[in-house]
């Protein structure tokens, strides 16, 4: 491949249709189903469903034997299957997905979830990096091949749209595909994120999670706080006992055996270099407030804390009123949404047992707790990297960004990884992605950072030429 052809071929798809695609996407406030319960009566799905496809049908119509579907399966969001011919007789399966995190409050002036805002190379709105640019990239990284005439094996395009709730529809169309899809040899995952914008990151592991309601409640109805405190325990400081079997208070470190794993010595290493890379970077990418420093000192710590380390995040509160609203009442009950994030290795539908035992053994002074087990996803740990592949990204990383490639554990979950894995033993996966230091997916603010954008696709055009090479 002619880097320099195809550097200026996706430039200019990039500029000339990409973006402009993804200005009209972000405008769609398709959320994904666990956000928005009614996406089918609302139809925002099915706009960027033809949006998508659409312009995927115009790329490719030229190809000879290429083929765009919307695959439907009763009651489910739809899948977009884009099916290119190659040469040679292994296939590529690239992912992404269309649907998107809901709103957030927090958008600065002049921007929002649903308005496209360009600014100094980034293109804010919700969806655009986190994952409506994969489809684009993957088809412009093969369009860039085709255009130099450089062969690629078979690829098999597959965006979905139910990610951002946990992929519930997705094995159920991975089946149905089973047979078109084969037994791809590499797998391209464009919705991970990169530890910063200078040069390729791959993905090597991602945490699993589990998350749900603890309901702890002590009174049938709430009463004065003056009459019952001291007599009657308060259901904050009951459910705060319940999460100190989880969690150090003082350190955040999860305690329980059932939520750690053995980090391997090569990830340990791994996370050595990417610290040596990053240095500060590493946290200061998050919008400390003054005075804030992050849980440990040492940047490779914290990659390992982020990516192998169990940790548990608060996400919603219930059972109090609004603080003005608040009078002298001991509440009834205290309700909180947890989400434990697990190390790669751990199996989730283990761990969330352990939690829910953990949680609702002995009630503190009799107290009626309940642990509602919401989800539970494993994560994933990638297979050791070909030599091949490893030469590869390496060249790719330096042919788009002027530096080699760079590998970390992500602190995330892609839910399809872990199914993959399971499915393909014998894949070769390159998990990459542009969310960056501040791009902010599932928060405010959240932008594609274009320049890397356009670099990931001439980093997957670059992989894909030597991945025929390979298997020829
Ligand atoms: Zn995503």
């Amino acid at each position: 491949m002619d880097c320099t052809t195809a550097r200026a071929f996706i430039d200019r798809l990039w500029d000339d249709e990409v973006i402009p695609n993804l200005v009209d996407y972000i405008r769609i406030p398709n959320k994904s189903p666990a956000f928005d319960p009614d996406w089918q009566a609302h139809g925002h799905m099915e706009r960027a469903v033809a949006q998508f496809s659409a312009w995927a049908r115009a790329k490719t119509a030229a190809i000879a034997g290429a083929s765009v579907e919307v695959v439907r399966l009763d009651g489910r969001t739809p899948v977009i299957f884009i099916d290119i011919p190659g040469a040679g007789s292994e296939t590529v399966l690239l992912y992404g997905h269309l649907d998107k995190q809901p709103e957030m409050a927090g958008w600065a002036e002049g921007l929002g979830p649903w308005i496209p805002a360009l600014k100094d190379g980034k293109l804010y709105g919700r969806g655009g990096a986190d994952d409506g640019y994969a489809m684009f990239g993957a088809l412009a990284a093969i369009l860039a091949l085709k255009a130099q005439g450089v062969a690629h094996a078979r690829c098999a395009i597959l965006i979905e749209a139910c990610e951002e709730s946990g992929s519930y529809d997705l094995p159920f169309y991975v089946d149905y595909l089973a047979a078109r899809l084969g037994s791809p040899s590499l797998v391209v995952c464009l919705d991970s994120g990169c530890a910063n914008y200078e040069q390729l990151w791959l993905t090597t592991s991602l945490r699993g999670m589990i998350g749900g309601t603890l309901t702890v409640k002590v009174l049938e109805e709430g009463v004065h706080s003056g009459d019952a405190s001291g007599i009657v325990a308060s259901s904050f400081r009951i459910l705060r006992t319940l999460i100190s079997r989880i969690e150090d208070e003082a350190t955040g470190e999860i305690l329980p055996q059932a939520f750690a794993a053995q980090i391997p010595p090569g990830r340990i290493e791994e996370a050595k270099i990417a610290a040596q890379a990053l240095g500060a970077e590493v946290y200061s990418k998050f919008p400390f407030v003054a005075g804030m420093k992050p849980m440990k000192d040492d940047p490779a710590e914290l990659i390992l804390n982020r990516t192998w380390r169990p940790a548990l995040s608060t996400t919603g509160l219930e059972g109090a009123p609004r603080l003005q609203d608040a009078g002298n009442v001991l509440r009834p009950a205290t309700a909180a949404k947890l989400s434990l994030r697990l190390p790669p290795t751990v199996d989730a539908d283990a761990a969330g047992d352990a939690l829910k035992a953990l949680l609702e053994a002995e009630p503190p002074y009799g107290a009626q707790v309940t642990f509602e087990l919401e989800k539970a996803g494993s994560g994933w740990n990638a297979p050791p990297l070909a030599d091949w592949l490893r030469a590869s990204v390496d060249k790719a990383s330096k042919a788009a960004f002027g530096r080699g490639a760079a590998m970390m554990g992500e602190g995330g979950s892609i839910p399809f990884m872990g199914m993959l894995g399971e499915k393909y033993p014998k894949a070769q996966f390159v998990i990459t992605g542009v969310l960056g230091p501040h791009s902010n997916a599932h928060g405010p603010n959240e932008f594609l950072h274009i320049a890397t954008g356009k670099g990931v696709t001439l980093a997957v055009a670059q992989v894909l030429a030597d991945h025929y090479a390979w298997g020829r």
